[in-house]
């Protein structure tokens, strides 16, 4: 129980470094998928695309994404017979943030402004007077084709500015912004981008017909000048507005990880890195099942889209991988053998507000991953799945912790439940406890990088042998 919390400080220290790595580059879903397909590919892993035919083989590594802001990497065992089950981690690449709206040019007392869309349910008033950016994806024209570039700004270029308290004295009592209204950043003077442009952009783009109409000049010129590119060959664009303060080790003995887009950053980083680790030793060769993580896009809006964990994509996945003409049934026949750990952040119990969590399921810093359970099925654990995680956790010595909502308290709920219904694959909701969740900056402890690793490996490696311990039907 202690082995973890004792582990040596170096190795927890080093993981939650990587982590932080992961995070600071993973400021959009695209970023997030072109960081895990860098490291998949640099691991070996083969990307294939839906649109082709394929030819799975035991002991290799693949994966695919879908929308570039979805996606599946597994490693298929090198016992894996079609009907055999599926290991499987998911999470989510999405986070709560502000994002450009298709006609952004807004301009206000002489102030250059962006229009911005909220993205999820994030706790907007901790973006006011932070130092933002964008980061997300533009289609360019590029001779005859349409290609999708990713860009980061990594310089502050944005803010959205408090009103003073001088102006609003019931400001710390209530503090609501008006999302449409008050939520407005700031890109530059008018006066200022005259100087530099030669023309002041008017503030109105209702009339625009194309997109160099349809936004600050100053923006397009900015995203044009990252990607060096014309700014007529600029089609279209998905862009997230970001924190530009990377995330740190924090506290006084630097046991904390303050970041954004902890949730879910964290489990989509450990999932992904618990498939590594377990894929550089010997285990894959002798295991029956496919190792595989799940990581979808639009969680934090229902998941229901193309790409989100509510689409086809899992199943059509999971069902080309298990394929066989002499074995129509070999996908039924995975689904129950098959299991999922839901991964998704934890609340832990806030010190300053104790009374909100129930008396005797208070998650705590270091403690280890939190198993989460609702009858109600916010979170889809059983006792069979807990029960098969726990026992995975005993044999990688990692802690864990439970946690339920009190009845007068919302549940939140996570892509468990909807792949448990979609799929008929038996579904643990797990995450690592966090503070601060859908803040524009949010805390969790260094630990808990290398408890959710460490049971994410051991899961692959234990769960065939965990699960053919299983007497239930
Ligand atoms: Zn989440």
């Amino acid at each position: 129980m202690q082995t973890l919390i004792m582990s040596s400080k170096e190795a927890v220290q080093s993981a939650a470094k990587e982590f932080i790595q992961f995070v600071n580059r993973g400021v959009s879903p695209y970023h997030v998928v072109e960081e895990c397909k860098r490291r998949l590919l640099a691991a070996g892993f083969i990307e294939l695309k839906e649109s082709e035919q394929w030819d799975i083989r035991p002991s290799s590594k693949y994966f695919v994404t879908r929308n570039y802001s979805s996606l599946i990497a597994f490693a298929v065992g090198g016992k894996f017979l079609p009907g055999n089950g599926f290991s499987m981690i998911g999470a989510h690449t999405d986070s709560p943030c502000l994002r450009v709206k298709p006609r952004s040019k807004r301009s206000k007392q002489g102030c250059v402004q962006v229009g911005v869309e909220c993205y999820g349910g994030g706790i907007w008033n901790t973006w006011f007077d932070r130092d933002l950016t964008v980061a997300g994806r533009v289609i360019v024209k590029s001779g005859s084709q349409l290609v999708q570039r990713l860009v980061h700004v990594p310089r502050p270029v944005l803010r959205i500015p408090h009103l003073a308290i001088h102006l609003q004295r019931d400001i710390n009592d209530s503090f609501g912004p008006n999302k449409e209204n008050h939520l407005v950043p700031i890109l530059a003077t008018a006066v200022q981008e005259e100087l530099e442009t030669g023309s002041a952009s008017s503030g109105d783009a209702s009339a625009a017909n194309n997109t160099a109409e349809k936004h600050p000049p100053a923006l397009l010129k900015l995203l044009c000048s990252e990607l060096s590119m014309e700014p007529n060959h600029l089609v279209d664009f998905e862009l997230c507005l970001a924190d530009t303060q990377p995330a740190a080790l924090g506290g006084v003995y630097e046991e904390f990880i303050y970041s954004p887009r902890l949730d879910n950053l964290h489990s989509c980083y450990c999932a992904l890195q618990g498939l590594l680790e377990s894929c550089s030793g010997e285990s894959l060769s002798k295991d029956p099942n496919v190792r595989m993580i799940t990581l979808y896009d639009n969680e934090e809006v229902g998941s229901e889209s193309a790409q989100g964990a509510q689409s086809n994509l899992t199943e059509l996945i999971l069902s080309r991988v298990s394929s066989c003409p002499s074995n129509l049934t070999a996908f039924q026949q995975a689904a129950p053998l098959s299991f999922m750990i839901s991964a998704d952040m934890a609340h832990a119990c806030h010190p300053n507000y104790t009374e909100k969590h129930e008396e005797n399921h208070r998650p705590a810093f270091h403690k280890g991953p939190v198993i989460k359970f609702n009858s109600n099925q916010r979170y889809a654990t059983t006792a069979v799945t807990a029960a098969i995680v726990r026992e995975v956790a005993s044999r990688a010595q990692v802690p864990l912790q439970d946690v339920m909502v009190r009845n007068d308290s919302p549940c939140g709920t996570t892509i468990g439940p909807i792949l448990a219904a979609r799929l008929g694959v038996p579904v643990v909701d797990i995450g690592a406890p966090q503070l601060s969740m859908h803040s524009i900056r949010e805390m969790c402890c260094t630990s808990s990088v290398l408890q959710s690793t460490t049971l994410f490996k051991g899961f692959f490696e234990h769960f065939p042998s965990v699960r053919s311990s299983l007497v239930v039907d």
